[in-house]
């Protein structure tokens, strides 16, 4: 059994499907009527030494994740970071000629700086300006440093300490014969990619198979590099996330998108979460933000997200809760858990150096 105040990692699903996933990789699940604030009920368990609460939003979008943030805080004082691991849009391809990288389905992005963003940016956030053209005006906190310093850590270990192969197994281990299933890598030949501009032909529970005209399919047997494509071997990808209130699924609008403002993954949550807590975002990949998108990757895809970020919190330092008194309930702080004993540096906001809370002008376009 654990107390409301020893829970030190705040995990946030915007969907159900996500923590049906994330109950799948934790060690031990505690009983439901433990783990409870003003008679909301949340997942629990732990994760090698940490004490993770899990919420779900009620409803989707940047406020959505806000609310389950603050009350998540709330419950829970000593929450120190919050990962928000789902599933999300990719971006097919990105980088400079000559060192593309592909996405492909399944894959898993996580939210990490590059150009003029701190890993999310909020790219509606803007004003109308002239003869009506939205000039970004938005900045989101970056991905505080310390916990930068893990992803960069588990990353640098490279793929055999990711391991989402081995957690993806255990998983499934978890479920009988018929559930497990849900969670099987789909494969190359149900990831279809379609040409930009063919527009999907059925409704949005079409997947494309019998709707869609597979002379526009791109294939995605291989990673555009001659390697390989292999069955539960996810790449994760580093990079900005585009976070935003509106669904992204015109394959135009995600070109545009992506060339403004260097982002790899598309989604309608992480903004909301990023502005006041520490916070780092995981997806994996079910679509590629255009109007193919459909439902057929979605499991997986949560499986893939939820499986690294088990790896992840196993390079976060656990935070010592021994020492610190549980805090009146109901009080809500803006600053993370300044009670508990933590055991390195309390820098929530600073990126390596750069500051992103001053606003970041992108010219006219
Ligand atoms: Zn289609």
């Amino acid at each position: 059994m654990a107390k409301n105040h020893q829970f030190t990692i705040g995990w946030i699903c915007p969907l159900p499907l996500e923590k049906e996933a994330a109950r799948l990789v934790l060690d031990e699940e505690y009983p439901q009527e433990e783990v409870q604030y003003q008679n909301v009920y949340y997942l629990g368990g732990c994760i090698g030494e940490h004490k993770v609460v899990i919420g779900v939003q009620r409803r989707i979008g940047l406020t959505g994740a806000a609310i389950l943030a603050e009350k998540m805080r709330a419950g829970f004082p000593n929450i120190k970071y919050f990962l928000l691991v789902g599933i999300a849009g990719g971006v097919p391809r990105y980088g400079p000629a000559g060192a593309v990288s592909e996405i492909v389905l399944g894959d898993v992005v996580v939210s990490s700086p590059r150009g003029n963003h701190g890993g999310v940016l909020q790219y509606d956030k803007g004003a109308w300006e002239g003869q009506g053209q939205l000039n970004y005006r938005g900045h989101t906190n970056g991905v505080p440093g310390d916990l930068m310093a893990a992803v960069n850590n588990f990353r640098a270990e490279g793929w055999s300490k990711t391991n989402i192969t081995e957690v993806l197994k255990q998983m499934r281990g978890k479920l009988n014969q018929e559930q497990k299933h849900q969670y099987d890598d789909p494969g190359p030949g149900r990831d279809r990619l379609f040409q930009d501009t063919y527009e999907h032909k059925g409704t949005e529970l079409n997947d494309c198979k019998t709707c869609c005209d597979a002379d526009y399919v791109d294939s995605r047997y291989d990673r555009g590099d001659r390697a390989t494509r292999l069955v539960d071997r996810p790449s994760v990808h580093f990079g900005n996330i585009a976070s935003s209130n509106q669904l992204q699924i015109s394959a135009v609008e995600r070109n545009r998108v992506q060339q403004e403002h260097d982002v790899i993954c598309f989604e309608m949550e992480a903004a909301g979460v990023m502005d006041e807590y520490p916070c780092v975002v995981v997806r994996g990949i079910c679509d590629y933000a255009d109007s193919h998108k459909n439902k057929g990757w979605q499991n997986y895809a949560a499986a893939t997200a939820a499986a690294y970020a088990k790896g992840l919190l196993s390079r976060i330092p656990a935070v010592d809760t021994t020492s610190s008194a549980p805090r009146a309930e109901g009080s809500i702080s803006q600053q993370p858990a300044n009670v508990t004993n933590m055991r390195f540096g309390n820098n929530h906001h600073g990126v390596q150096g750069r500051d992103f809370h001053g606003d970041v002008h992108i010219g006219r376009r």
